[in-house]
């Protein structure tokens, strides 16, 4: 994120604080002066991976914590006198979703939306914005994905993300509406404290314990992979940004196979990670990539992290003791630090 940029005095909701992108997303907006009110329906008393995630946030000042449901929660007091409400809360995952759990997924993943989105317009917030994904694009032919190009969900997930997003844009549309929404579609985010059922998190994880790692398609797969500070501070823009609504691909904008990410991780640590092949999973395209040219132009937005360093840090907030080999000379790297909010 910008370092010089100022949020002092913006009142912020954040939905699905206690997710990975979620809980990077509130520390930021906090540490550049915003009061955030953070709402998730997981209760850091209850669920590890949400107090981990929500570790530094909850004694923070200008954070409060509302564990709440938002398929029934009553949203108006959450939301009145709020500059932006930055939506986050989902199902996330293309696999699960062709299970028995869809009802939980146009649950939480529409419906909630369309509460959002009620809310917000009838209490005049003057922004939403929404975490959309890259799976709202379906199978390409590896070129980067514009955002004018037709949609074609190729899994229950993306289908939910892409109602999801123009939901959004529906409420927005309406002449009489106060509230501009930003849609963001998220291409494979990284980052410490990674869902654990993402392929990074998985990788670092077989690699640090020797367990064998369940590699799906042989590791030909592409993806953009796309570090979470630069999500942040793309999501944390589009909030600030006096663009009208729209939607916009947040990516890093370079392609990467599975097989790569393992070997920057063997070429870090030194070590390889044990593997195990497996057959594909319907909805799992083959490739991603993300055209960003909208949002560096609309938002003044330029993704900065490299796929080895961006690594490299999730390494070591899974281990600060591991010893890092550098690519280029071999000499260890210090341990890793948590930024303080
Ligand atoms: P996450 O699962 O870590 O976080 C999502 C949070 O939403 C969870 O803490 C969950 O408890 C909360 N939530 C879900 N339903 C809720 C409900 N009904 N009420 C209240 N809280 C609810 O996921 P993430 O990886 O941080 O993803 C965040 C957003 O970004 C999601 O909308 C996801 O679809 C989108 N996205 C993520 C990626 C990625 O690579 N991680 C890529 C594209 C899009």
């Amino acid at each position: 994120m910008n370092p010089l940029l100022s949020l002092a005095g913006q009142r912020a909701v954040v939905t699905g604080v206690a997710g990975f992108i979620g809980s990077h997303l509130a520390a930021a907006l906090i540490r550049a002066g915003a009061a955030v009110i953070g709402i998730d329906r997981r209760s850091p008393h209850h669920d590890h991976a949400a107090a981990t995630n929500l570790a530094a946030l909850l004694d923070a000042p200008n954070f409060t914590y509302v564990t709440a449901d938002l398929r029934t929660e009553p949203l108006d007091q959450h939301v009145r006198d709020v500059d932006v409400v930055y939506h986050l809360a989902a199902i996330p995952g293309v696999r699960p979703s062709w299970g028995t759990r869809f009802e939980d997924y146009t649950a939480c993943n529409i419906l909630a939306t369309q509460r959002i989105m009620h809310a917000a317009t009838q209490l005049r917030v003057p922004r939403v914005v929404v975490a959309s994904s890259s799976s709202v694009y379906g199978s390409t032919d590896g070129s980067p994905s514009r955002e004018s190009d037709p949609p074609r969900p190729s899994s229950p997930y993306g289908v939910t993300k892409l109602a999801a997003e123009q939901l959004c844009l529906a409420h927005a549309a309406r002449g009489d509406s106060p509230t501009t929404a930003v849609a963001l579609r998220y291409f494979s985010v990284y980052g410490p404290r990674q869902r654990p059922d993402m392929f990074i998190q998985r990788a670092l994880t077989a690699t640090l314990t020797g367990r064998p790692l369940l590699l799906f398609g042989h590791g030909h797969r592409r993806r953009d992979f796309t570090f979470v500070d630069d999500v942040v501070a793309a999501t944390i823009a589009a909030g600030a940004a006096r663009t009208p609504s729209t939607v916009l691909n947040v990516g890093a904008g370079v392609g990467a196979s599975l097989r790569n990410v393992l070997d920057i991780i063997h070429q870090l640590v030194d070590r390889p990670t044990p593997v195990e092949v497996v057959s594909d999973h319907a909805g799992d395209v083959d490739a991603t990539l993300a055209d960003t040219t909208s949002a560096q132009h609309l938002l003044n937005w330029h993704p900065t992290v490299t796929l080895t360093e961006g690594i490299t840090q999730q390494l070591r907030s899974l281990d600060p003791t591991v010893s890092i080999l550098t690519t280029n000379n071999n000499t260890s790297l210090a341990p890793f630090t948590q930024p303080a909010i």
